[in-house]
C-alpha cells in the first residue's frame, strides 16, 4: 500500500537577485512510498533532498503537483488537519535539534505536552520510549551530558512520541562516529520492524543507505535520476 506519493512535484524558490532565475529545489519529481518500507534518497549537497522532506510534512507546498499521504492530499489542508499530519510524522536530525534546558524526559515529553496529553499518559509514554530507545537510566539528565549517538537517541524517542507511521530522517548520522552510526542504524531498523514504521533517510553517504534502506531513490539538480532496489542501484557500473 503506498503511504506517500509525489507526483509531478516541483518546488520553485523565488530568485535570490532582482531579476535572477527561480532555483528550482525539486523539479517534476514523482515518488512512491510504501507502507512498511525503509525508502533512502541519496545524492549531493543541494540535489533536493531536504526540500523532498518538508514537502512530505508541509513545511513546505509545492509550486506544482500533489504530495500525498494515504490517499489524501497534504498542500491544502486547514490547520487541524495539519496539526494531525504533524502528529503522524516524526523527524530527526543531523544536529539532533534537542532543546538544551530540557532534561531527556523533557525533551521526550514535549510533543505529548503540545498534543495535550495528561501528565500521566505523558510519564507512561515517555518512560516506555526512553525503554525502547535504551535511555531510561538517563531521564534527569541534560542533552549537554550525552554522548552524540545518545542524543540522537534521544531525538528518536521524541519524534516516536505521538506514534507516527511516517519517520523522517534528514542526515541523522552524519555527525556521528563509525561505530556510533552503526548504533542509530540498528535502532532505525528496530523503529521500522517492531514498531512497523515506515522511514524515509535522506543521506549524502552511501553507507548509510547500503546498512539501513531496502530501496534508493538517487537525486541530481532536482530530479530523479536512479530508482530501484539498493543492491541494484548502488552495484550499477
Ligand atoms: P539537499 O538537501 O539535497 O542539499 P536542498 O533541498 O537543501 O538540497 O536544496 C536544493 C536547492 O534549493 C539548493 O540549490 C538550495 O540552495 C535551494 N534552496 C533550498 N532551500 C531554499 C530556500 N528556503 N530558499 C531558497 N533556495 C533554497
Ligand atoms: P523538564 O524539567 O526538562 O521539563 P521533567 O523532569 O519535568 O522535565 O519531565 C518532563 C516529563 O517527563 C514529565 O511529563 C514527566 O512525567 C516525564 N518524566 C520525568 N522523569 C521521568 C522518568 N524518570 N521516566 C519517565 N518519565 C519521566
Amino acid at each position: 500500500m503506498t503511504l506517500i506519493r509525489l507526483t509531478g512535484v516541483t518546488k520553485a524558490y523565488p530568485a535570490p537577485a532582482k531579476g535572477g532565475e527561480p532555483v528550482v529545489a525539486v523539479d517534476d519529481v514523482s515518488l512512491d512510498i510504501a507502507s512498511g518500507e525503509i525508502c533512502g534518497i541519496i545524492g549531493y549537497s543541494g540535489a533536493g533532498k531536504s526540500t523532498v522532506l518538508r514537502l512530505v510534512n508541509a513545511l513546505e507546498a509545492p509550486t506544482a503537483g500533489a504530495v500525498e499521504i494515504d490517499g489524501r492530499d497534504i498542500t491544502r489542508l486547514r490547520e487541524r488537519d495539519l496539526r494531525a499530519l504533524r502528529g503522524d510524522i516524526g523527524m530527526i536530525f543531523q544536529q539532533f535539534n534537542l532543546f538544551e534546558s530540557r532534561t531527556v524526559a523533557g525533551n521526550v515529553a514535549y510533543p505529548l505536552e503540545v498534543a495535550g496529553r495528561t501528565r500521566a499518559e505523558t510519564a507512561a509514554r515517555v518512560a516506555e520510549l526512553l525503554d525502547f530507545v535504551g535511555l531510561a537510566a538517563k531521564a534527569k539528565s541534560y542533552p549537554e551530558q550525552l554522548s552524540g549517538g545518545q542524543k540522537q537517541r534521544v531525538g528518536i524517542a521524541r519524534a516516536l512520541a505521538t506514534s507516527p507511521r511516517i519517520l523522517l530522517a534528514d542526515e541523522a548520522t552524519s555527525a556521528l562516529d563509525p561505530d556510533t552510526t552503526q548504533e542509530v542504524l540498528e535502532l532505525l531498523r528496530r523503529v521500522n520492524r517492531e514498531l512497523g514504521i515506515t522511514i524515509l533517510v535522506i543521506t549524502h553517504e552511501m553507507d548509510v543507505i547500503r546498512t539501513l534502506a531496502d530501496r534508493v531513490i538517487v537525486m541530481e539538480h532536482g530530479r530523479i535520476i536512479e530508482s530501484g532496489d539498493v543492491f541494484d542501484v548502488l552495484s550499477a557500473p
